[in-house]
């Protein structure tokens, strides 16, 4: 097997362009785990960890680039503010070893629907993109055309992701994960939501409940439709059982889980109403605390 070592990103995707069947390593907590069981026998393993670039984040004011191999544990100590979702999502991912290793980039390239990092990033909203790279250029790629199938995605093969691109919170975002023990553990199912009081909309992410990571556009379409029909992001009045419920069904139906070793396919859809409305409870109590406290 052989090991490529680029020193910079322009050698990265030169590399990548040469051997597309080379296998990208960032943290290594998914490829290294893959190569010992022997899950995978790549030609060629493409070390990343020499382009310092994949290591640095900018937050514009309005948009956070998030360089793709930005490990979990800078993502809690230093992106709280601009991404509390995802922020959040971090702090549930392994131990602080793998979060210490493990990237969002990384979250992206397996792309497990049980990724941890996927339903804060749909829940952010349409306008997060996957910024993926090769010697032909740049392209962003909407996070809703990223995922194609169970662990799969839209990277070409001789594509490389350079950062992910997410809006900076307008709102307060919140993040769940069922497991079978509470740390070091893969989703049950997970989910993900956000409130966007700027656009007058609500973003969802629903984790390990079918074969990609996928939002719950009805439960979005029905809260949007409501919060703004009701005048609740100017009232901040509470928003009574019956919206909680319902928005908890939606987002069940908008699920498609199956039976596996982790959990049956009918716990993990009462497990996904109980997340969506505790989420959504959560958030919007922060909403009327926030609202609150700037009037
Ligand atoms: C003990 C343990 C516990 C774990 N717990 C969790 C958990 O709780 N939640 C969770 O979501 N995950 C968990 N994981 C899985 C893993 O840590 C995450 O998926 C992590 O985000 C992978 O990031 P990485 O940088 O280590 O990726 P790597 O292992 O380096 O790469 C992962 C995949 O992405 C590709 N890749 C990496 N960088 C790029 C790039 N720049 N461009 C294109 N492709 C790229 C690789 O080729 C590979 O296919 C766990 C793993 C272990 C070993």
């Amino acid at each position: 097997m052989e090991f490529l070592r680029p020193a910079t990103w322009d050698e990265a995707l030169a590399a990548k362009a040469e051997h597309p069947a080379a296998l990208p390593l960032a943290g290594g907590t998914d490829v290294m785990v893959e190569l010992n069981f022997d899950v995978r026998r790549p030609p060629a393993v493409l070390d990343l960890n020499r382009v310092t670039e994949l290591t640095e984040w900018s937050d514009d004011g309005a948009v956070v680039r998030l360089g793709a191999a930005v490990p979990y544990s800078r993502i809690i100590a230093e992106l709280s503010g601009p991404l509390p979702g995802l922020a959040l999502a971090a702090r549930t991912v392994g131990s602080p070893q793998i979060r210490n290793r493990g990237s969002v980039g990384g979250n992206l390239g397996a792309a497990s629907p049980a990724g941890d990092a996927h339903p804060p990033l749909l829940a952010a909203g349409r306008d997060v993109f996957v910024e993926a790279a090769s010697v032909r250029g740049t392209r962003l790629i909407p996070i809703d055309d990223f995922y194609t199938g169970v662990k799969r995605n839209s990277l070409a093969a001789d594509e490389l992701i350079r950062a992910v691109r997410i809006p900076v919170a307008d709102g307060p975002q919140q993040f769940s994960k069922i497991g079978t023990r509470n740390a070091m553990v893969i989703a049950v199912c997970a989910f993900g939501l956000a409130l966007h009081p700027r656009t007058g909309t609500v973003g969802t992410g629903i984790g390990s409940a079918a074969p990609t990571p996928r939002r719950a556009a009805e439960a979005e379409e029905y809260l949007r439709e409501t919060l703004a029909g009701r005048g609740l992001w100017r009232s901040g009045e509470p928003l009574g059982t019956e919206v909680v419920r319902r928005f908890g069904e939606l987002v069940t139906a908008a699920a498609a889980p199956i039976d596996d070793v982790r959990g049956t396919a009918d716990y993990r859809r009462h497990a996904l109403a109980v997340m969506a409305r505790r989420t959504l409870t959560w958030a919007w109590n922060d909403y009327r605390e926030q609202i609150r406290s700037a009037a």
